[in-house]
């Protein structure tokens, strides 16, 4: 067993076929560019869903990692370990919270966001027991748990799952309008991701942050920001939210935070907020564990020059300039911001799937997400050559349908 069509063949065998993966089997990755089985190199333009924000095998991070796996992996949470307080201190000044509650998965640093949310509610907001509502968005992708997939627009994550957690209102994304409609005296918090990234990148319009962090204010709601993907120097600022200097009540961060090594997430909070979760009411064996937190300090380490911010930003406004000229040749639009896009192809000329398979068969590795749209998210460190050739192979790619 080693040949790809090996590989592939008994993955798809052997495992649930809960993904559709392009079919390359990786061996290894530096930077920007990973290398398959049989040795062929690609491209690196999905990173992991921006997991790999500071690249495959980032010096700093590996050496952070491989240090601590001298030392100590595991305490669980029933001691303290020396990496603890660094990594809690450096996301909190990071995000300029008082406090962090760190988890492994998205998914479970959301679910910590809903019931800290829903504890604020009861405890302090004065909500009746039982009754609060968290206002959401179409489209919106906070990870795959039941209670997440509840308020899950997407048939495919929602169907069949049931029965579903309450406690959500779904409103259309981009229109402040619409949660003003919904916010009522049992809304504890509007959670939003500031772009849609799997939605298709979507960015909202100008200035809806502002007005969403105006609302909760007003009515004395949570805005929680899933930065998950957005956040951590992929749209070339530290969080998404700081395009329209927002700060919202809670982040919700992971991907990039473990730095491309280990799965590691977190909710920021100011004291008023995250102190009303006390012993025994929330936890996780491995949230915070010592290795996640060295790999932690690593990352925040590296956000903390501002070095991939900039990048991203500059980069990003090459990799817009280029896609914009592609717009009547085969592109229909572009959205994103920094080194972040979505691009939506003509229809005509196939699905985004089959445009991922062409733009693989040129050494470019992307992902669909939904329908005719391919989402581009190199690692920050990719060089601008590499960058304007991956767009030269979707112009090719999009000249030969
Ligand atoms: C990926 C993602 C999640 C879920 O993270 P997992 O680590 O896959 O559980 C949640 N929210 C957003 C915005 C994401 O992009």
């Amino acid at each position: 067993m080693s040949t790809s069509a090996e590989l592939i063949e008994v993955s798809e065998r052997r495992s649930a076929h809960n993904y559709h993966p392009l079919p390359v089997v990786i061996h290894e990755a530096h930077g920007a560019w990973v290398v398959d089985v049989e040795g062929k190199r690609y491209l690196d333009c999905l990173s992991g869903y921006s997991s790999l924000n500071f690249g495959h095998g980032n010096p700093k991070i590996i050496e952070a990692a491989q240090e601590q796996l001298k030392n100590l992996t595991l305490t669980s949470r029933a001691f303290y370990h020396d990496q603890f307080a660094r990594f809690c201190a450096g996301l909190g000044d990071l995000t300029g919270k008082d406090m962090i509650l760190p988890m492994n998965t998205g998914a479970e640093a959301v679910e910590t966001a809903i019931k800290v949310a829903r504890k604020w509610g009861y405890e302090v907001k004065g909500v009746a027991p039982e009754q609060a509502n968290i206002i959401v968005m179409e489209d919106n992708f906070h990870g795959r748990t039941t209670t997440i997939i509840s308020f899950s627009t997407d048939p495919d994550a929602h169907d069949g799952f049931g029965p579903y957690t309450p406690g959500f209102k779904i409103v259309r994304y981009g229109s402040a309008e619409a949660i003003r409609e919904a916010v009522d005296d049992n809304t504890v918090a509007v959670l939003v991701e500031p772009i849609q990234g799997e939605a298709g990148v979507l960015v909202p319009p100008d200035g809806y942050l502002t007005e969403v962090r105006r609302i909760c204010t007003e009515n004395n709601v949570l805005m929680i920001a899933d930065e998950i993907q957005s956040g951590l120097g992929r749209t070339g600022r530290t969080f998404a939210c700081d395009h329209e200097n927002v700060m919202p009540d809670m982040y919700i961060l992971g991907k990039a935070l473990g730095g491309g090594v280990v799965p590691v997430s977190a909710v920021a909070a100011d004291e008023d907020v995250l102190g009303v979760i006390k012993p025994g009411q929330h936890g996780s064996t491995f949230g915070g564990n010592p290795l996640a937190c060295a790999v932690g300090i690593a990352v925040i380490d590296i956000l903390n020059t501002g070095e991939f911010q900039a990048r991203a930003a500059r980069l990003g406004e090459v990799l817009h300039a280029r896609l914009r000229e592609l717009i009547g040749k085969g592109v229909v639009a572009v959205r994103g911001r920094g080194l972040w896009a979505g691009v939506d192809i003509d229809p005509a000329l196939g699905t985004g799937r089959e445009v991922s398979k062409a733009l693989m068969a040129r050494g470019v590795l992307a992902k669909d997400t939904h329908g005719s749209t391919i989402r581009l998210a190199p690692p920050i460190v990719i060089s601008e050559e590499d960058l304007v050739w991956a767009v030269d192979q979707l112009a090719a790619v999009l000249e030969s349908l």
